[in-house]
């Protein structure tokens, strides 16, 4: 079955009797002018069709569990959808963890993730009562066993392994081959356990965490991560008597971009996870363990577009044509840093034919700002409103005030409804953590 990750535009657009694009029930243009822009469009309901997308196709599972991967996006008002959704959350600073407790999350159904927690952050995590930590190194397990014992807690942790997995996508988005930043060589992952059970006394080894990266299209990494993590957890219990009862598979599972992209469903995805999970159990004869999955761009990638304002243009004399917009590699870090590509549309003129092929930049004091390279569009007029597909994950969460630009709003629609769920930063809080010695004045 086809699930809202393998389309480039949220489920409910449209093009309505203004011959404008419109998404959740609400006019492009209309939130445009409403909101300013840039701005982030969330829709609801895609968000919620993913999420449940989810539930379905692994309801055969006996025990899974679904984690947000929040940095993909996150703000209060997604914790709250995310809760009301039953999904937990994986978490990865502190600041994530405190915009989960503000939001009032339970916070047992919450993961600590990352491969250089500092002691500040797990002291706070486990304040807030952090359901479990992955850990992801030997400094941590030292620092961690030593915070647990301050704090006169006994910690769930999981093991964060790199199972040797690679996986076709950006090199900067792999994490499960060998030579990653994150988690535990298997060659040492025995030593680890030795340590938890002979010197950590505060820590409760409860299973095994990998993830293998992200924007994936292949199932049979997937097949195969299960395998490689169930064949370390048949080893740990014939030599050492320890039976781990978590695994969590991480996320990655694709989005598309363009139409160049051809990312699987959820439905296939599961179906191979929960093959590989009962093949495996079977062959190394354990029970089956609870299986967690934490996709992150899946869940709210489709849902988010972003709205520009097409501003100044440039046609170079045998060259490019520019079109540039009032946002760039600020809201949207990802063509600069990955070469991303887009699907754009113009909101105010979705049915003009693309006659013109031109290159969307961005406003910053930099050359590699540039949104998208040499698309097809009908003509573009100042003022038109700009819409990029797919910008809900890694767009608001990797922005940044480069240039003191501004960070953007964000909205979420839903039925003809646009609630704003971040307000637009203003100059008075750029500003706000600026200090002038007192000697310079
Ligand atoms: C980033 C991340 C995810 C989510 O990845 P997506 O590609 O956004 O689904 C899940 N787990 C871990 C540990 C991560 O670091």
């Amino acid at each position: 079955m086809k699930t809202a990750n393998q389309d480039i535009k949220p489920i409910t657009t449209k093009i309505n009797q203004n011959g404008n694009i419109e998404i959740g029930g609400c006019d492009l243009v209309e939130l445009a002018n409403k909101y300013g822009t840039p701005l982030y469009v969330f829709d609801e309901a895609t968000i919620r069709s993913i999420t449940r997308s989810y539930k379905d196709a692994f309801k055969s599972c006996k025990n899974i569990n679904m984690m947000f991967a929040a940095k993909a996006f996150m703000t209060k008002a997604v914790c709250k959808i995310m809760e009301q959704e039953e999904f937990g959350l994986d978490l990865c600073s502190g600041g994530e963890i405190y915009t989960a407790k503000s939001s009032g999350f339970d916070m047992s159904k919450t993961l600590f993730n990352g491969n250089n927690k500092s002691y500040d952050e797990l002291n706070y995590a486990l304040e807030c009562g952090v359901g479990t930590v992955s850990v992801d190194n030997f400094f941590e397990l030292a620092l961690l066993n030593d915070i647990a014992k301050s704090q006169n807690k006994t910690v769930r942790i999981l093991l964060r392994i790199t199972p040797g997995i690679e996986c076709h996508t950006h090199k900067y988005i792999q994490t499960g081959h060998l030579d990653s930043k994150f988690g535990f060589d298997l060659t040492r992952l025995d030593e680890a356990v030795e340590l938890i059970r002979d010197e950590y006394s505060n820590l409760n080894l409860s299973g095994l965490h990998a993830h293998i990266g992200s924007q994936i299209f292949e199932k049979n990494v997937y097949f195969d991560e299960v395998g490689v993590i169930f064949k370390e957890i048949k080893r740990i219990k014939d030599k050492y008597g320890i039976t781990l009862h978590e695994v969590n598979i991480g996320g990655g599972l694709g989005i598309k971009y363009t139409e160049k992209d051809t990312p699987v469903s959820i439905y296939e995805i599961a179906e191979t996870i929960i093959n590989s999970v009962k093949i495996h159990s079977d062959k190394y004869e354990i029970e089956e363990p609870s299986i967690f999955i934490e996709p992150g761009r899946s869940v709210v990638g489709t849902a988010g577009v972003t709205l520009y304002t097409a501003g100044s243009s440039k046609q170079v004399p045998k060259g490019r044509k520019y079109q540039a917009v009032d946002g760039g590699m600020s809201d949207n870090a990802r063509p600069s840093l990955y070469e991303a590509e887009y699907t754009v549309e113009i909101a105010n003129n979705p049915k003009g034919e693309a006659c013109e092929k031109v290159t969307i930049a961005g406003k910053h004091c930099e050359s590699g700002d540039i949104l998208a390279k040499d698309i097809m569009l009908p003509e573009i007029e100042e003022g038109d409103t700009i819409c990029f597909y797919t910008t809900g994950a890694y767009g608001y969460s990797m922005s940044s005030n480069y240039n003191r630009v501004l960070k953007s709003a964000a909205v979420l629609v839903n039925n003809g409804n646009s609630d704003i769920i971040i307000n637009r930063q203003s100059y008075e809080q750029l500003c706000e953590n600026d200090i002038i010695p007192d000697r310079l004045n």
